[in-house]
């Protein structure tokens, strides 16, 4: 396995402890030259159940026990009153919150982390809306890393805050937005070597996200045809996208599924770029949705997530925040799933998708919940009123309309 640059193409060792190339300072990406043969080499994979940790065939090689928690193996959730409403066959909700930390970022710190341990770093940094924080966080505690995260100090959900705090990181809020708070920590690693720097652009992360495309495949015995994610930074879209074709490659799966990306109205440069059929991004200054953890203006990972979405014959769409909040009380009113707001965005999405006419009801549908409801209630509470009565049995029976 190598490190390569996704613009020249460059080559590093996976123990370089680089992030950009430093010919052209583009992203870096793992890259698989072996798979065959390492899959030949360890057969014992297929037999265990499904976690982050059974692939690793597919995962770098590390010199020290992972830095785990149990991440992965979440539930794919075949949907029955939505489905039978949407007159739809096969929709499956991918449900993220069910990782350690209530989110699918600890699929990628989990081995980001890892990979942190094994070159020998003491202190872990990242830049984050709040998920990346909440699980970063709790493996530099389950590591034994000092960690300090940046965080915007508006619009940061209170329990992915309460989270970064009660495990032990040093966190600090500055007067700007997500994009601000992460040139600050990639200044701050490229002038202190000793810190490792965690947020997306850190490859290894990514290597972690693209397991949930394995076990869909596994949990489907098969490939599905649509995925629909929320996008952000657009990290995880391409992460399941690699995955896909990983398993496309060895013929795991006979075909590959189209990539929808979902994004918020007010902070939608990918789908921007997508309908106008164009090959880069226009950044946005001042994202704007309730969504925070797809609150983001310039994604890092744009290029990949246009070519995933372009290559798998894919498509992009916004919602906006209305349709979020509608989509979010759907599914926890109708399925038992309570997902943040940025989570309900791919479902918001299908719904529209449904209404343009883009999808084929029999089609083997999944729609990625990244992340848990719980970390944001704050969003459902807003507008709650109760109803106050006193404690009477009698006065409760007719608020409730019983006995009549
Ligand atoms: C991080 C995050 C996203 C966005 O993922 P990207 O890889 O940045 O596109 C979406 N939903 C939740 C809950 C997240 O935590
Ligand atoms: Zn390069």
């Amino acid at each position: 396995m190598e490190l390569s640059c996704i613009n020249c193409h460059s080559r590093y060792s996976l123990n370089e402890p680089i992030y950009c190339c430093r010919k052209c300072k583009g992203l870096l990406e793992v890259v698989i030259n072996d798979l065959f043969e390492r899959l030949q080499r360890d057969k014992e994979w297929e037999k265990k159940s499904l976690s982050v940790w059974k692939y690793t065939p597919f995962l770098p090689d590390l010199s020290i026990e992972p830095v785990t928690l149990n991440e992965g193996g979440t539930l794919l959730i075949k949907s029955k009153r939505i489905a039978e409403e949407l007159k739809l066959k096969n929709l499956y909700i991918k449900f993220e919150g069910q990782n350690p930390t209530g989110s699918f970022k600890d699929r990628g710190m989990t081995v980001g982390v890892s990979k942190a341990k094994e070159l020998g770093y003491r202190m872990v940094i990242c830049a984050s809306t709040g998920n990346t924080s909440s699980s970063l966080a709790a493996y530099a505690a389950r590591g034994n890393l000092n960690c300090v995260v940046l965080v915007p100090s508006k619009k940061i959900a209170m329990g992915k805050l309460a989270q970064a705090i009660v495990h032990g990181t040093k966190l600090v809020m500055i007067d700007g937005n997500f994009d601000l708070a992460l040139r600050i920590v990639m200044e701050l690693c490229s002038k202190y070597r000793e810190i490792y720097l965690l947020n997306s652009i850190n490859p290894f992360r990514l290597e972690g996200q693209k397991t949930a495309a394995f076990e869909i495949s596994e949990q489907l015995k098969g490939n599905p045809d649509l995925v629909i994610l929320p996008v952000g930074n657009a990290g995880n879209i391409s992460s399941y996208w690699k995955g896909f074709k990983e398993f496309y490659q060895v013929g795991f799966i006979k075909n590959l599924p189209r990539m929808i990306g979902i994004q918020a109205e007010g902070a939608s440069p990918i789908t921007k770029a997508i309908k106008k059929g164009e090959s880069s991004i226009e950044r946005l200054y001042h994202p704007e949705t309730i969504a925070t953890a797809i609150r983001i203006g310039s994604p890092i990972h744009w290029k990949k997530a246009l070519n995933s979405i372009y290559e798998s014959k894919g498509y992009a769409e916004s919602v906006t925040d209305q349709e979020i909040i509608s989509a979010q009380r759907e599914l926890a009113s109708k399925e038992g799933l309570f997902v943040e707001p940025a989570s309900a965005a791919s479902f918001a999405g299908l719904k529209k998708l449904l209404d343009f006419g883009l999808i084929d009801r029999d089609e083997r549908i999944v729609c990625v919940a990244t992340g848990h409801g719980l970390k944001d209630p704050d969003i459902v509470l807003k507008d709650l009123e109760f109803e106050r009565v006193v404690p009477d049995t009698k006065v409760i029976e007719r608020v409730l309309g019983l006995g009549k």
